[in-house]
C-alpha cells in the first residue's frame, strides 16, 4: 500500500492549495473527496450538455501581490494571462460600472451615485475598512478570536493605528449607511445590494 507524507480532506479549493503547496515542499500528497468530482463550492456538474457552477464564477485577487498570486508564486506557476473584469450595472435610466481602476471607480460613483459630504464620509470609510481588512486577512488573522494568542496575531495584522476600526466588527452595512443617513438612497441602496447578494448571498441589513 503507497504511503503519503500528508492526507488531505476534502478537494475544494482551500484543499488543493493545500495539496499543492506541500508538493511544492517536495511533501507527497493524498487528497479524499467525499463528492463524485474535485472543486468544492468552486466546482461545476454537467447537466443534459451543459455546465452550471456550484458556486464561484469569478477569481479574485490572482495578481502580483494578491493572495491568489502569492499561492501561485508558492507553487512556481506562472501568473495566468486574463482581462481585468469590469462589472456594468444597470438602474432605471442609468448605468454604472464598477471599474476595477480605483481612481476610475472613485470617479463614478460620485459622477453616478451622489457627491454629498455624507456620501463622501460614507466611500471614505467602506475604503479604509476594505482596505485595512483586506491587507488584514492575507497577513493571516484569524476569526473568531478564540485566545491571547489570536488577539495579539489579530492586533498585529491590523495594525495598532487601525485598532480602533475593530468598533465596526458588529456593524452591517445598513449600519454605516444610516451613521450617514443615507439609508433612503435607493439608488446607492441598489448598487451594494446587488454587490453584497453577489459575493456573499446576502442583504445590507445583515452583511458585516
Ligand atoms: C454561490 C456561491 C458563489 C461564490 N462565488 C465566488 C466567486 O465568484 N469568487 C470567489 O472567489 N469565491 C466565491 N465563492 C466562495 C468560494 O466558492 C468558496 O470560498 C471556496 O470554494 C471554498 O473552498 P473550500 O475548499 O474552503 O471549501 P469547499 O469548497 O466547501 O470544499 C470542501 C470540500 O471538502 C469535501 N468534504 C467535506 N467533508 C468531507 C469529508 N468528511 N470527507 C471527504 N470530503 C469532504 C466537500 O465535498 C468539498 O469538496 C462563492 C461561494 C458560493 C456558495
Amino acid at each position: 500500500m503507497q504511503s503519503y507524507d500528508v492526507v488531505i480532506i476534502g478537494c475544494g479549493v482551500a484543499g488543493m492549495a493545500t495539496a499543492t503547496r506541500l508538493q511544492a515542499a517536495g511533501k507527497s500528497t493524498l487528497i479524499l473527496e467525499a463528492h463524485g468530482q474535485p472543486g468544492g463550492c468552486a466546482g461545476f456538474f454537467s447537466k443534459k450538455g451543459f455546465s452550471f457552477d456550484v458556486g464561484a464564477t469569478t477569481l479574485v485577487d490572482f495578481e502580483q501581490g494578491g493572495i491568489g498570486g502569492e499561492l501561485l508564486n508558492a507553487i512556481g506557476l506562472k501568473m495566468p494571462e486574463s482581462e481585468p473584469l469590469d462589472y456594468r450595472l444597470w438602474l432605471p435610466g442609468k448605468s454604472i460600472q464598477l471599474y476595477r481602476d480605483k481612481n476610475k471607480w472613485h470617479q463614478e460613483r460620485i459622477a453616478k451615485l451622489g457627491n454629498t459630504p455624507a456620501h463622501a464620509r460614507f466611500w471614505a470609510l467602506m475604503d479604509k475598512l476594505a482596505r485595512v481588512f483586506w491587507q488584514a486577512s492575507s497577513k493571516g488573522v484569524k476569526l473568531p478570536i478564540q485566545n491571547i494568542g489570536d488577539a495579539l496575531n489579530a492586533v498585529n495584522s491590523i495594525g495598532i493605528s487601525n485598532i480602533l476600526l475593530g468598533r465596526f466588527l458588529n456593524c452591517t452595512v445598513i449600519d454605516i449607511l444610516k451613521k450617514n443617513g443615507l439609508e433612503n438612497d435607493r439608488e446607492l441602496k441598489a448598487v451594494l445590494s446587488m454587490l453584497v447578494e453577489d459575493t456573499v448571498n446576502s442583504t445590507l441589513e445583515e452583511a458585516p
